[in-house]
Formats: structure tokens, C-alpha cells, sequence
């Protein structure tokens, strides 16, 4: 016997029609004779639908209250699917973040899961019932309020879920049936990875792949959950459950037989640059223009500076998401005084294109390939940052899927 969680995302419970085909894989686990928790997300456009409410109420509002609003869309799910389980004759029972509870911390709108307590859906499988929790939220317990867990938080539910219930697998049902080498609507050459290592998919995740919430990640890791991706559209009928189903296994790299240098492609338009022209080079400029942006809670990402060819001034360049640009801005030309410079040149329609790969590691020369690539397709690089197991460039938006593209011909991840 298996003690499984399955999950569930928008678009796979985007209506009754396709909830029943959801109930219909959950029979399928339940009938083999396994212990199956599921967590759902909202329905399709829902979680949209509620955070433009919550905008149109009042552009600037209280988080708490933007979770209360929120949290619902998991909660109608829920309850439909443990109804439309029932009606197919499988016990069912909902849950919501604060029943379990799913205990988490107050940073509301971002919180994060610190203990689950999964003793009622293991009391349930004693009964032969599915648990249906719903994704996405928690609650903090010295305020008693619901929280939640960050866009595409239902992914890190269902991970933490795993790991609280000592799960033997973690699947993901998604609306593509599995993770690609980059975004495959984006890229119809892109192929389905069979296995990607924690760390290859923290970075897709962290740079822009949204197949995975960043966070669900580094909990699957820490606990060492087997996350399993794969297609919510499959009929369950068709599946032989003899044999692997097409999907991608998120695992440790040492189950990794054969490591290609250049795993995947990330990329992300969420982004935008500021430069900051003619600063004095001298010791304690960096800190005047980062210190301000640090206490205003703006992440900044990219940071290219110049050694000046004088000895007295230099540009400085850096990168913060889409999110923060407006403010970013503001603080820096707040601090001008503290920092001393010319001007603020800043553009927002830029894209940051990451390459990964663990094989990167031990072999040199993998960027440097990049640039020449972008070079002779014209494509201007407007920064460069580099690690361990990827490096990222920032180009004009404009140029996106050409660069995009052209890279992952480059590195031999086009399907054959
Ligand atoms: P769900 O609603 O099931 O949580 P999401 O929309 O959050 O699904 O994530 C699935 C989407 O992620 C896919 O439709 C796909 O467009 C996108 N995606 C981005 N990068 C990748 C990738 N490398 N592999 C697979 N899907 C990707
Ligand atoms: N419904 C939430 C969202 O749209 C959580 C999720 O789908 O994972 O962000
Ligand atoms: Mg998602």
C-alpha cells in the first residue's frame, strides 16, 4: 500500500466537468487499495478574479483582509470535489488550511507553512477516506487568522502535505504533462525532462518557470519528497498502472544517470532595470544606493558597475522585479543627495533569459557560447550575472522568444 498525495492545479479544476475527471484519477489511487490526500487549487481565473476584487475595493489594503478574501477560491473547490467524490461512492472529506491546521507564519499574502498536523486525513485513511485539502493557505495561529502562501501556492500545500504524512509520492497534475527543457508554450521544440534535479528545478522555478512554486521546491528537497509532474488531462481510464505514466520526476541529482551540461531555460519579463549614471568611484557609494533600496524591502537581482577609466565617476546598473520598479525608483531618487549623481536612465520592457544546469559545474566556456549566439542574431546583452550551475542575461524584451529559442538550439535541447 501507497500513501500518496495528488495535486491538483487551476485549469485541472477549472469546472464540474473537469473536477469529475479529477475524481475520477482520485478513484483510480483510492481503488488500488492506497491512502490518497489530494490538494486543490481555485478553479481557473478565481484567485485572479478575487486579488482584482480586493484592487478595485481599494488599490492599496490590508493583507489580512486580502487573505480572507483570497482563501476562498481553495475553499469552493475543496468542498466540490469531496461532493462530486461522494457521488461517485468514494468517501471524501474537505479540509480547510485552519481545520488541519496548516500552521503557518503572519507574513501575510507570502506566508510560509511551518508545521502541518495531519492526524484527521490519517484518521480518515483508517476509513478508507480521501482527504481534500484545500491549497494555498494556512493559519497563523496567535492571531487565529487565515493566511496565505504566495501565488501558485498550492504547490508548496501539497508538498508540505507530503512530507507531514511521510507520503511515498508527491504527484502534480498540471495542465502539461510534465517539466520541459523551457516553457513548451513558448517553445514547441522544447521536451519533457524524465528527471531534473532539486536544485536545476529551484533555479528554473526561481527564474521564471512557473510550473513549480520556488518554495514547494526547497521543502521537497529538505524533506527529500519524490515530486512527480504530470498531465491532469490524461483520461483516467487510459492510464496502465503497470507501467510510468509521461511526466517528470523532481529528484536528487545522484538518481540522475546521465547530466547534460545545459538542463533547461528560464526566462521572466517580471523584470526592469535602473541605471544610475556618473556616480563618484569611490568607498561607500554601493552602500548609499543599495542600503535605501535594502530598507525599503525592494530585492535587487542584477548589479553591473564599471571601473571608471578616470578614477572618478562610473555608471552603475541593477535589476528589481517589474513589482518594485516605481518604488525602486523613488528611493533612489530620494537618496540623490547621499549618493551624488547625474541621472536615472531606467526600462522596463527587459527580460532576463537564464540558462541551468548542473553540468556546469565542470565544464567551462558554456556562457561564453551564449554570447556569441546573441551576437550574430543582433541581440543586445544589457547585463550578465553568473553561478555555480547557471548564468542569466538581460536583453530587450522585444527579443524574448528569438533569444530564447536560439539558445536552446544552441545547447541541443530541441526534441528530435
Ligand atoms: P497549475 O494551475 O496546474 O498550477 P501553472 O499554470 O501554475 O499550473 O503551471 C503550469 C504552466 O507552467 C504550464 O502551462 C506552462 O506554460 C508553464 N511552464 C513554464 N515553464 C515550464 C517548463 N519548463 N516546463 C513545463 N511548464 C512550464
Ligand atoms: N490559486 C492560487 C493561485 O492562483 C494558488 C495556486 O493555484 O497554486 O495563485
Ligand atoms: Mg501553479
Amino acid at each position: 500500500m501507497t500513501r500518496l498525495v495528488m495535486k491538483f492545479g487551476g485549469s485541472s479544476v477549472a469546472d464540474i466537468d473537469r473536477i469529475r475527471n479529477v475524481a475520477r484519477h482520485v478513484k483510480r489511487e483510492a481503488d488500488a487499495g492506497n491512502d490518497v490526500a489530494v490538494v486543490v487549487s481555485a478553479m481557473a481565473g478565481a484567485t485572479n478574479s478575487l486579488v482584482e476584487l480586493c484592487r478595485a475595493a481599494a488599490p492599496i489594503h490590508d493583507q489580512r483582509e486580502y487573505d480572507a478574501v483570497v482563501a476562498s477560491g481553495e475553499q469552493v473547490t475543496s468542498g466540490l470535489l469531496a461532493i462530486v467524490l461522494q457521488d461517485m461512492g468514494v468517501a471524501a472529506r474537505s479540509w480547510q488550511g485552519w481545520q488541519l491546521p496548516v500552521v503557518t507564519t503572519d507574513a501575510h499574502a507570502a506566508a510560509r507553512i511551518l508545521d502541518i498536523n495531519a492526524e484527521e486525513p490519517i484518521r480518515g485513511f483508517a476509513r478508507k477516506e480521501v482527504a481534500v485539502v484545500a491549497g494555498f493557505q494556512g493559519i497563523h495561529p496567535e492571531s487565529g487568522r487565515v493566511a496565505t502562501l504566495g501565488r501558485g501556492g498550492s504547490d508548496t500545500s501539497a508538498v508540505a502535505m507530503a512530507a507531514a504524512l511521510r507520503a511515498d509520492r508527491c504527484d502534480i497534475y498540471t495542465d502539461v504533462d510534465g517539466v520541459y527543457t523551457t516553457d513548451p508554450r513558448v517553445v514547441p521544440k522544447a521536451r519533457r525532462l524524465d528527471r531534473i534535479a532539486f536544485e536545476e528545478m529551484l533555479e528554473m522555478a526561481s527564474l521564471g518557470a512557473k510550473v513549480m512554486q520556488v518554495r514547494s521546491i526547497e521543502l521537497g528537497m529538505v524533506h527529500n519528497v519524490r515530486i512527480f509532474v504530470r498531465s491532469s488531462f490524461d483520461r483516467p481510464e487510459d492510464i496502465d498502472p503497470d507501467r510510468t505514466p509521461p511526466g517528470t520526476l523532481i529528484c536528487d541529482e545522484s538518481e540522475i544517470m546521465e547530466q547534460e551540461v545545459v538542463t533547461g531555460i528560464a526566462f521572466s519579463k517580471d523584470e526592469a532595470q535602473i541605471s544610475i549614471r556618473s556616480v563618484a568611484d569611490k568607498p561607500g557609494v554601493a552602500a548609499a544606493i543599495f542600503g535605501p533600496l535594502a530598507e525599503a524591502n525592494i530585492n535587487v537581482d542584477m548589479i553591473v558597475q564599471n571601473v571608471s577609466a578616470d578614477g572618478k565617476t562610473t555608471d552603475l546598473t541593477f535589476t528589481v522585479t517589474a513589482a518594485d520598479f516605481e518604488r525602486a525608483k523613488v528611493t533612489i531618487a530620494e537618496a540623490r543627495d547621499e549618493i551624488g549623481y547625474e541621472r536615472l536612465d531606467t526600462a522596463s520592457d527587459v527580460t532576463k533569459i537564464s540558462v541551468i544546469g548542473i553540468g556546469m559545474r565542470s565544464h567551462a566556456g558554456v556562457a561564453a557560447r551564449a554570447f556569441r549566439a546573441l551576437a550574430d542574431r543582433a541581440i543586445n546583452i544589457r547585463a550578465i550575472t553568473t553561478s555555480e550551475i547557471k548564468f542569466s542575461l538581460l536583453i530587450d524584451a522585444a527579443f524574448t522568444e528569438l533569444a530564447v529559442r536560439t539558445l536552446h538550439s544552441l545547447y541541443g535541447l530541441d526534441k528530435t
